[in-house]
């Protein structure tokens, strides 16, 4: 009998002991992949599938295995991946949520001013992306109210806006024992308080609640855009706030000349400060990021891993975070190492749910949308000068987004391989030291992550 034979008899055996639950579970994805001198090898898709079945099911296991051979003596539990993808398979959004609160349990939302002990500036990562939002929140804490007031950062979903206008107002916090008071508010809950206020006539105490604090931390400013009662109130608060130097943060998904439904009053109190942009976080930072975020969950992953984290998760931080959550979870559940195929596994169904993948043609079209050039002309063999940039920062995104192969992108532009590594190479570079340019390819990734 060979080794697959007997192991389909040994498995009918197992199916009428075992609940059906537990033999789908533990035993379906099992194999006989050898055996030598009395030893039979046993391989299953995980250590922790390993593990259970080994201290669960041995005994079963050997005697069923002696009905069809009676060399059998003894069984050994081996690990191989191949035999199924089966940890990542299991994870339901349920037990991930779970996770995840866990997580957030470890941390505490102080009550009197709604700071998140989670967002520290130790904890945040500062390369190209977020330098000068990083520069400007350590100077607010060191000069507050006077330097840069009010401060208004603006970025994509998930580049780490709430966690550095959280992280101002805890190093404020810390710095002076509770003696300034930073209040923290989304501008949803700031629109509700006033509804609330409005319809119970209680406006006294908003004014009360806002104006008396040191720091007002506005988050997500964007929502309050064509409310006109609560715009009208955060007016009055503001100008209350800064006549007594107070500092006024305020974060939006937009620059205040954006904000289209913003009454001008409040636009031009915002232009009136600091008003710097977080952008998209280059593989480095990604890569500090997951390190990062390793150290805070005591928890470890190779080089191998981190690596393939940090080149695929590009979109923002919140879509690297919940990948690595994924993964740190799946290895809790195995009980140890997920191997790079499972990884890989993970991060494809995770980039999945997120959103759909970018296509080389929403790139090209968003590259010419924001040039004001026609898309045709990025691959066309001439030398306008005007899209030349544009044609450059085509290739660049090309590479960085879909990563594709340097004579793949000569190709698609009409060009040869070393004029692709050329632009790439170029565009790099500059990116290192010319802002404008950086905040160029941030508001066509915008253009693009948000198609
Ligand atoms: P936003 O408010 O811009 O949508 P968040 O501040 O909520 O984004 O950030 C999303 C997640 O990414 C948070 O868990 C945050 O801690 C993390 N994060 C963002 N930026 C950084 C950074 N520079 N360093 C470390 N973690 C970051
Ligand atoms: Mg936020």
């Amino acid at each position: 009998m060979n080794l697959e034979e007997l192991w389909g008899l040994t498995l009918n055996e197992m199916e009428i002991q075992l609940s059906r639950a537990s033999f789908a579970t533990w035993l379906k994805q099992s194999r006989l992949v050898d055996r030598k001198d009395g030893t039979f090898f046993v391989a299953l898709p995980n250590h922790f599938a390993k593990e259970w079945v080994e201290n669960k099911y041995h005994k079963n296991i050997l005697g069923a295995v002696r009905n069809f051979d009676s060399s059998a003596k003894k069984i050994e539990f081996v690990v191989r991946a191949e035999a199924a993808k089966a940890a990542p398979e299991r994870i339901t959004a349920e037990a991930l949520e779970k996770f995840e609160n866990r997580i957030d349990l470890s941390y505490q939302v102080d009550p009197q001013s709604n700071l998140n002990s989670r967002y520290t500036l130790d904890t945040f990562v500062v390369g190209p992306s977020n330098e000068m939002v990083y520069a400007a929140a350590t100077a607010i804490v060191e000069e507050i109210g006077t330097k840069y007031n009010p401060f208004f950062v603006y970025g994509g979903v998930g580049l780490g806006k709430t966690h550095l206008i959280q992280a101002i107002g805890n190093a404020i916090r810390e710095r002076h024992h509770g003696k300034l008071r930073p209040l923290y508010v989304s501008s949803e809950r700031f629109t509700s308080d006033v509804v609330w206020a409005l319809r119970n006539k209680r406006i006294e105490d908003i004014k009360k609640k806002y104006r008396n604090c040191d720091v007002l931390i506005v988050d997500d400013i964007q929502f309050i855009g064509g409310k006109e009662k609560t715009m009208e109130e955060f007016f009055h608060t503001f100008n209350a706030l800064y006549e007594n130097n107070k500092q006024i943060i305020i974060s939006s998904d937009r620059p205040p000349q954006s904000l289209a439904t913003l009454e001008d009053r409040l636009r031009s109190r915002f232009e009136g400060g600091l008003i710097a942009d977080i952008g998209y976080p280059e593989y480095e930072m990604r890569l500090a990021i997951v390190r990062g975020k390793l150290q805070e969950r005591r928890h470890e992953l190779s080089d191998e891993i981190v690596d393939l984290i940090a080149r695929r998760a590009k979109k923002n931080i919140r879509e690297l975070e919940g990948i690595m959550n994924k993964i740190i979870f799946c290895e809790e559940m195995k009980k140890g190492p997920l191997d790079r195929a499972e990884v890989e596994d993970v991060i494809n169904k995770s980039l999945k749910n997120f959103s759909q993948p970018v296509t080389d043609y929403q790139i090209l079209k968003a590259v010419a949308d924001f040039y004001s050039v026609n898309p045709e002309d990025l691959a066309r063999r001439n030398r306008k000068k005007e899209v030349v940039e544009p044609r450059q920062v085509a290739m660049y995104l090309l590479r960085d987004i879909l990563e594709m192969s340097y004579p793949y992108i000569g190709k698609k532009m009409g060009r040869d391989h070393t004029t692709a590594i050329h632009a790439i190479e170029k565009i790099s570079q500059e990116i290192n030291k010319n802002t404008s340019l950086t905040q160029k390819i941030n508001l066509i990734k915008d253009l693009i992550y948000k198609a």
